[in-house]
């Protein structure tokens, strides 16, 4: 019989968006130009199916209709389209045919655009990974913006200890001057401090008790070990009530890095800004801590203060903090004008190196925004978690690589079985003589013995899938009932949104903080494929 190489192009309404590089003739030229580079199907002979005004979501359609009956009648060598959505959209089924049913028939299938090609990825268990993720990637990033990070932003949040001193109860690590560790004597007083207020004494009730065992102050201490400059906000030789506030105020000691507290003032001046406390950077357990959480909360609570001048809890505000500058990459300053909210960037006011624009930002557009955004990404997720729903049943009903399920192959079982005992009474009767009846019942025992091989690689193989597409469910289900109100509250987007990078009113770019998640659940995903 002869094999053609079969070249399938579909249009269809709901590709709206991209009509012209989806436009046939672009199909045409796209897989044309790549057949003509592979010089085996260079000279074979040629058929073309076009699908005109037909969705890829199903495939009742009449070119794939005749495409399929050819590929089954086995008249069909290769099949090229210019990418995997043209072959269709839903990509269970569409991965259905590439790894069960062409690899069966000895059907080579390109997709251009995605860069696959079965005869190069021939023998790999993963060989859908990359067009299956441009598929998921697609339906991704349809409503989505892309990750930025700020190369700035990124040294400050590897936490690196950039002062020149460590704090009171730590010290340098010999072996990495941006790194500190815990300075045993000293640490030994700050938890004394700390264990103190946790059983109720007050700074000044402390600071007495140390004066009269003749602890060393901070200062004192560094003194003695050969420290000649001060400590900011620390001079005394005797304890007192303003010292202990301030080590029960420094959150270091619970292991979390400070930093951006100082900012430099106008350029060419010695000027130093400080900033307030909501706008340090603070990244926990990024060095070794002298106190755990639990004690600092005790003690914040025996306090009965919120731990600072201004430490009101900013937990509220959407985008709290998550508004960043799309070119210095500096959390956008909030500011209220006229009973209007606004974000803006201080940066034009020290340099014009990052070309931040001094444009002001109001607050409930950037907001509105932000919501749209993660209200679709939200939808996406709980479309994926159907998804991975129904890729759980597929695994569970059994579909193997060799296009078998396991019901197929009880059916197959079953009937060996029958014919094995067909045959003994066949035998009974006389029918048959002990030579042929052994050598009948045996072949029949081995073919047994395979299916049921067959059937427990089979079994095993779905538990694969199944882990791999539970804990992929596992992660999507966490986006279900996010946003039952109708839009996503406050709380919700702060824990979705890591960052927003404003270029301008048009230009917002979204940072989601479950990114390494997602890409885990999609490799899950299409390990469950
Ligand atoms: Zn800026």
């Amino acid at each position: 019989m002869r094999k053609y190489l079969y070249e399938y192009y579909r249009i269809s309404l709901d590709d709206e968006n991209a009509i012209e590089s989806n436009s046939i003739t672009n199909q045409r030229h796209l897989v044309k130009s790549h057949i003509s580079t592979i010089s085996e199907l260079a000279d074979m002979p040629t058929k073309e199916l076009v699908d005109d005004g037909h969705t890829g979501t199903n495939f009742n359609r009449p070119g794939i209709t005749q495409l399929l009956d050819a590929a089954r009648r086995g008249e069909v060598a290769c099949i090229v389209v210019k990418d995997l959505s043209r072959f269709g959209r839903k990509f269970l089924e569409v991965s259905k045919y590439l790894e069960q049913l062409f690899p069966y028939l000895g059907i080579r299938f390109i997709a251009v655009g995605d860069n696959y090609d079965s005869d190069t990825h021939k023998g790999t268990t993963a060989n859908l990974d990359v067009p299956v993720r441009n598929m998921l990637n697609a339906l991704y990033s349809k409503n989505v913006s892309k990750n930025v990070k700020s190369a700035k932003q990124t040294q400050t949040q590897q936490g690196k200890y950039i002062n020149a001193f460590a704090p009171y109860g730590f010290k340098k690590d010999p072996t990495d001057k941006h790194r500190i560790i815990i300075d045993e004597p000293a640490a030994a007083v700050v938890r004394r401090i700390f264990e103190l207020t946790c059983e109720g004494k007050r700074p000044k009730q402390i600071a007495d008790t140390f004066n009269a065992e003749g602890v060393l102050t901070p200062s004192s201490y560094k003194k003695k070990n050969g420290s000649k400059l001060k400590i900011m906000g620390i001079t005394n030789s005797v304890w007192s009530n303003s010292t202990i506030v301030y080590l029960l105020r420094d959150e270091r000691y619970k292991g979390t890095f400070i930093g951006g507290k100082i900012e430099a003032g106008e350029l060419g001046t010695d000027k130093r800004i400080y900033k307030p406390k909501n706008e340090w950077i603070r990244i926990p357990n990024s060095h070794p801590a002298i106190i755990t959480q639990e004690m600092w909360d005790t003690a914040v609570l025996k306090r009965g203060t919120n731990s600072g001048r201004d430490g009101k809890p900013n937990i509220e505000r959407m985008l709290y903090k998550r508004v960043r500058c799309g070119y210095c990459g500096h959390v956008l300053r909030y500011r209220t004008e006229s009973n209007h909210n606004y974000y803006v960037c201080k940066t034009p006011g020290y340099t014009n190196e990052y070309g931040c624009p001094s444009t002001s930002y109001v607050e409930h557009e950037i907001v509105n925004a932000v919501k749209k955004v993660v209200c679709s990404h939200i939808t996406i997720m709980l479309d994926l978690k159907k998804l991975s729903e129904t890729m759980k049943n597929v695994s569970t009903k059994g579909i193997s690589t060799v296009h078998i399920t396991i019901e197929e192959l009880d059916g197959e079982i079953k009937q060996l079985k029958t014919s094995k005992r067909t045959l003994y009474e066949r035998y009974k009767k006389g029918s048959l003589d002990t030579a042929e009846y052994l050598k009948v019942r045996e072949a029949t025992e081995n073919k047994i013995t395979i299916k049921t091989a067959e059937r427990e690689t089979l079994t095993a193989h779905n538990n694969i899938q199944t882990d791999a597409v539970n804990s992929a469910n596992f992660f999507f289900d966490s986006f279900v009932g996010l946003q039952d109100g109708g839009e996503p509250s406050a709380e919700v987007v702060n824990v979705l949104v890591k960052s927003v990078h404003i270029f301008s009113k048009h230009r917002i770019e979204i940072c989601f903080s479950f990114a390494d998640k997602l890409e885990k659940a999609l490799q899950s995903l299409n390990q469950g494929l």
